[in-house]
């Protein structure tokens, strides 16, 4: 999963990169509304922490061209303590959830669970695929109730299938998906992470669709 992160505070940007980079999210991050706007209208995130103190452009507008361009990505808007007329605002203007500073890291990371399951069409932390289970809020994976060792990369990619688990995911998608904008790009290595994924499982739930990309099937009988 990749977020984007819109905050002018150095130290909280910091932080708070550091928290979702140790989720296994991969995080561009923007210092004002400007850039934010920019990279939020033309990158695929799966979600978006836009502070609404920025300077340039401030965030509510930022948020408010967002939609009117049709950028329909989930935003957690960041307020200050004790501006209730700033959540309403910003709420009207299309996000999908607050969180007043200072707040908990632990609910930030909470939220954004949230909003990318439902943005997803998932309702449950678990997402399941026959015997093999992804648990969003420890970022285990078990099957069978045995624990697979995945790496950090490994893990992004088969959590973006499985919170996509519905649909054929091209490499392209997931290269946008896993990667952050830095980062040297290769359709290649993901055809790399996915055969890694396939023998560290012991079901194959990763069915290559010849020409379009992956999609997830849960092995015979099993519902998916
Ligand atoms: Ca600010």
């Amino acid at each position: 999963m990749r977020i984007l992160l819109v905050e002018d505070d150095p130290n909280l940007s910091r932080q708070v990169r550091s928290a979702l980079e140790d989720t296994d999210y991969s995080v561009d991050h923007a210092a004002d509304g400007e850039e934010g706007h920019f990279l939020g209208a033309s990158e695929p995130y799966d979600a978006i922490v836009l502070d609404l103190g920025l300077p340039v452009i401030d965030g509510l507008s930022v948020l408010e061209r967002w939609r009117t361009e049709g950028v329909a990505t989930p935003v957690l808007i960041l307020t200050a303590r004790d501006r209730w007329s700033d959540k309403v605002a910003g709420l009207d203007a299309g996000a999908d959830d607050y969180l007043a500073k200072p707040f908990q890291m632990e609910e930030l990371l909470a939220r954004l669970r949230a909003l990318i399951r439902r943005a997803a069409g998932q309702a449950s932390a678990e997402l399941t695929c026959g015997p093999v289970v992804l648990n969003t809020r420890s970022g285990r994976v078990t099957v069978d109730g045995e624990a697979i060792k995945l790496t950090a990369q490994e893990y992004k990619l088969l959590a973006y299938l499985m919170h996509h688990a519905d649909k054929v995911v091209s490499r392209t998608e997931l290269t946008e998906h896993i990667y952050d904008q830095d980062f040297d790009r290769d359709s290649n290595t993901i055809e790399v992470f996915v055969n890694r994924i396939r023998k560290k499982l012991p079901v194959n739930i990763i069915r290559t669709v010849r020409g379009l990309g992956y999609r997830l099937e849960a092995p015979d009988g099993d519902a998916a």
